[in-house]
């Protein structure tokens, strides 16, 4: 095991089900050049949505029992709420970051994906993303990221931080941010910090 808590895909498979159920979301996002205002780098496109439960998120969701793997679940998944832009893409074990166990409310491996797009790849997604299945119902809209601190030290990215997140999916794009260094390490501690000081 590597970090506390973090499994790898095979660990993960070992809890078994019907006992744990498996779900798997993914972390879209694409370079992205070009400055709001002309002043602050956007860097990256990452993709998050707005959950009915009124959460901010990560496509996806549960692998069935019918899924012939944890991927043709997420496929699935990402159909369902992104819509036919999802089909052209293809999330893989290779893309697989990390998984992570909880028992309350109920036992749920929740796997953890992350795949490089182009931006006009993920433009397409957005673009056809209303015309999915569970656009309006289970899902109230696909929305990027801030990656940047305004003047003020707190608009953008640490404001954005003191959303409600699902699971840990806040954890998960934040562990994101770094290893995959979308914002610079010492920007990301800044962000982090001024979200804990807001209520
Ligand atoms: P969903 O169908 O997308 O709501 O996902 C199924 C379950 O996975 C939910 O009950 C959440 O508790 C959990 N979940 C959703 N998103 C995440 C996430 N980004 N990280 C960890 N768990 C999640
Ligand atoms: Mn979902």
């Amino acid at each position: 095991m590597g970090e506390a808590g973090i499994l790898s895909r095979e660990e993960a498979l070992r809890f078994e089900s019907p006992q744990w159920k498996h779900a798997c979301h993914v972390l879209f996002y694409a370079p992205c050049h070009g400055r709001l205002f002309g002043k602050f780098p956007l860097r990256y496109a990452v993709l998050m949505q707005m959950r009915f439960d009124g959460r901010l998120g990560f496509p996806g969701g549960f692998v069935d029992p019918e899924d012939v793997s944890l991927e043709e679940g997420l496929s699935r998944e990402l159909q369902e709420e992104l819509g036919p832009g999802a089909a052209l893409l293809q999330v893989t074990k290779q893309d697989h970051l990390s998984a992570y166990t909880s028992e309350k409310p109920r036992r749920v491996v929740a796997h953890f994906y992350i795949k490089q797009l182009t931006l006009e790849e993920l433009q397409t997604l957005e673009e056809k993303a209303t015309q999915a299945k569970d656009h309006g119902l289970e899902v109230m809209g696909l929305l990027r990221v801030p990656l940047y601190i305004l003047q003020d030290g707190v608009g953008g990215l640490p404001t954005f931080l003191t959303n409600s997140f699902i699971g840990n999916a806040r954890e998960q794009l934040i562990h994101s941010l770094d290893t995959l260094q979308l914002v610079p390490r010492e920007q990301l501690q800044k962000a982090v910090n001024m979200a804990q000081k807001r209520p």
